[in-house]
């Protein structure tokens, strides 16, 4: 079977990510991520997590307690949208995670948006390290869901290629449009 798009966002971020290192889960959810993530990079490293969700952060808490990591990872009960304000400039980060959409089994309402995701985006680009990378999954079934995933590949589509791999891994003959993933990768500055 080929790789699932959530395993196959686990695997990329993988490659990039280990001890000692600084990651950010930008939408927290069920925290299936963030435990990916704090495992990932060892008791010296350090997972930032967002959700705006109360419950999002005290599912995420109860799964990394569960598993004797939750002294390494910072969750912080606000929009990724403000990633920026709590992360230090000469910190860069190794890798983030996006997860899309809404929380399942919470409100609906309460989703993922362009406006703010391509803000959070942004920064994410910006305060990535070289060969860092972000992962993105995103989910068009529920509304509003289209218009995110097309914002978010329009975005990608203009970012610089000498500063940036973006690939798409989707599985495009399924009948229920299923999620599909996004992977950036940062380069070495560019000098003309
Ligand atoms: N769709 C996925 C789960 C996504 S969870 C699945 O089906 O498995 C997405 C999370 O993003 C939710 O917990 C929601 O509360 C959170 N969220 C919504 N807006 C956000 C924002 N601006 N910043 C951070 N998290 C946000």
């Amino acid at each position: 079977m080929l790789t699932s798009v959530l395993a196959m966002a686990h695997h990329a971020i993988a490659d990039v990510l280990g001890d000692g290192d600084l990651a950010v889960d930008a939408t927290l959810g069920n925290g299936h991520d963030t435990l990916f993530l704090a495992e990932r990079v060892g008791p010296t490293g350090h997972v930032l997590g967002f959700d705006v969700q109360a419950a999002a952060l005290t599912q995420t808490r109860r799964r990394l307690e569960a598993h004797g990591v939750a002294d390494r990872v910072t969750l912080v009960q606000a929009g990724h949208e403000s990633l920026d304000a709590h992360i230090a400039a000469d910190r860069p980060i190794q890798a983030v995670m996006f997860n899309l959409g809404y929380l399942p089994g919470a409100d609906k309402a309460t989703v993922t948006r362009p406006a703010t995701t391509l803000a959070a985006l942004e920064s994410a680009c910006a305060l990535l390290a070289v060969g860092g990378r972000i992962s993105i999954v995103v989910y068009v079934g529920h509304e509003g869901g289209a218009a995110e995933a097309d914002a978010v590949a329009g975005f990608l589509q203009s970012v610089d290629q000498r500063s940036f791999q973006v690939i798409r891994y989707d599985f495009i003959n399924q009948k229920n449009t299923p999620p599909y993933l996004f992977l950036l990768e940062k380069l070495k500055p560019y000098h003309s």
